[in-house]
């Protein structure tokens, strides 16, 4: 609120008090409004983002607050407001209030990071085709828990299942909301007031705080921990197995490695116990890599295990993510033998994690692109194959056309690129960067201009420079890049 009242903070007459020479917050809205009318609007994709009334009060209220702490603070008298207020200054200020409050949210940001599976900006892009079926899904109505044909109730994940059983060699599959929501189900299921077994050295954090040993707990699991966090022998878990086991289980380090002197259990070996001994076996497998005939090999990214050889060994339940390595919207997906499908089902917990039509659509699509022989043309699949030959011209063009504007200096330079999201930490790609340097700037100064600049752009700042890494730049991002660039050159 105010901070003095005018009269008290000065007590001369009207036309010289600071405070009067303040529009009110409503002029103030007015001023504002029609700047922003004659402004170009800023787009998100194609559509406008339109500020509510309510907010833009908000920012205007905020910013007057701020401009009369101001006043209070830097002694500015009447006259010093009044050439503020007819300068522009003001609208300026409110208008560039407006831009960070539109520039917030989920909005179309330029990956020049090189992580192809970014989880901070959305991991992995669909393709175009497959957008458009989660499109068609999200405007209007689809044919969801019903089986046109013969007018019955149906799943909605069926004929997803059936994709994934032809995709993986499982017998049925499901799908959630996340993997981290596949993996609570599974335990909860399986071992929910009973025992479960999980090595020592695979209790992982998988980030944002989703532990392997919390999550049991929240899903009412008693975890047993066996073996060591470097080597665990099927004897650890045989040794373990009580009249109150019921999950024998594994989950993939996706984001460490342990190097050196290390032992894991065998998934085939776990698979085989568990069937002996009567005991449900589950894996959290996380990144997913399903390999598709008519498509590169995804063995770029180093050992992660094959979806298909995962789903031989003979494990009841594999839970992965929808949007890692498969290249598809956010899911999580479980793949296994028909019986622990079903009793994941019938968890009422499932219920509460039902994947929508939206993502349901997008893993249907892209499935299909997998199983047509398309599965090249996932854009995540593609960037991860990207060579430095190919990438060369791109990182050449876009140094070039840096260069030739004022302040900036780059070149393009050889680097490393991470495929992310927890796949494969180990693994880099040989890319082409560019390295830019702002005369007059730091790089953290440019890359955080740049993040907040018109799109947003995101890069990897290395040894003190920003370098740009082509491999994630999707069609239409150079000419993003150089706007981002532009508006910082003067
Ligand atoms: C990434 C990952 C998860 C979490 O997957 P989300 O789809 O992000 O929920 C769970 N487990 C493992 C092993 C992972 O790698």
């Amino acid at each position: 609120m105010t901070p003095k009242s005018p009269k008290s903070s000065d007590p001369s007459s009207p036309r010289d008090n600071p405070f009067r020479a303040l529009p009110s917050v409503d002029e103030a809205l007015r001023l504002l409004e029609s700047a922003l009318d004659s402004a170009q609007a800023p787009t998100h994709g194609d559509a406008p983002r339109v500020i509510p009334r309510a907010v833009l009060a908000e920012v205007v209220s905020n910013e007057m607050d701020a401009f009369r702490q101001r006043i209070g603070k830097d002694k500015l008298d009447a006259s010093a407001v009044q050439a503020e207020i007819e300068g522009g200054q003001l609208v300026a200020r409110l208008l560039a209030a407006c831009a960070i409050e539109r520039g917030r949210g989920v909005v179309s940001a330029v990956n020049a990071t090189g992580v192809v599976l970014h989880t901070n900006l959305g991991r992995a892009p669909v393709h175009p085709e497959v957008a458009e079926r989660m499109r068609a899904a999200a405007m209007g109505y689809c044919v969801l828990e019903m089986d046109r044909f013969s007018a019955r109730r149906n799943e909605r994940d069926a004929r997803l299942g059936r994709l994934l059983s032809r995709a993986t060699g499982a017998e049925a599959g499901i799908a959630v909301n996340n993997c981290a929501a596949a993996a609570f189900l599974m335990m909860q299921t399986f071992a929910g007031g009973r025992e479960a077994i999980v090595s020592r050295g695979e209790l992982v954090e998988i980030g944002g705080s989703f532990r392997v040993p919390a999550v049991m707990e929240r899903a009412g699991v008693k975890l047993v921990e066996v073996g060591s966090t470097n080597r665990t022998r099927l004897s650890d878990y045989a040794d373990a197995i009580t009249d109150d086991t019921s999950l024998l289980m594994k989950v993939h380090t996706s984001n460490f490695r342990v190097v050196g002197f290390t032992e894991e259990v065998d998934a085939a070996e776990m698979a085989r116990l568990g069937a002996e001994r009567g005991i449900t076996t589950g894996w959290d497998i996380g990144s997913g890599r399903l390999e598709a005939e008519g498509a590169q090999s995804l063995d770029i990214v180093g050992d992660e295990t094959v979806l298909r050889d995962a789903v031989a060994s003979g494990v009841d339940a594999i839970a992965f993510s929808g949007d890692k390595l498969l290249g598809g919207p956010q899911a999580g997906l479980l793949v296994g033998k028909r019986a622990a499908i079903r009793a994941l089902r019938k968890n009422p917990i499932y219920r509460a994690m039902r994947l929508d039509k939206v993502s349901l659509a997008g893993l249907e699509a892209t499935l299909e692109l997998l199983a047509a022989g398309r599965g090249d043309e996932i854009p995540s699949r593609r960037l991860m194959h990207l060579s430095v030959a190919e990438l060369t011209p791109i990182a050449e063009r876009i140094a070039a056309a840096l260069s030739a504007l004022n302040g900036f200096e780059a070149k393009a330079v050889d680097s490393e690129s991470q495929p992310g999201s927890g796949s494969a930490p180990t693994v880099f790609l040989p890319t082409k960067a560019v390295r830019v340097e702002w005369s007059g700037h730091t790089a953290d100064d440019l890359a955080t201009r740049l993040r907040a600049g018109e799109p947003p752009v995101f890069v990897r700042v290395q040894d003190d420079a920003v370098h740009l890494d082509p491999r994630a730049l999707l069609p239409g991002d150079e000419d993003r890049l150089m706007k981002a660039f532009g508006a910082l050159a003067y």
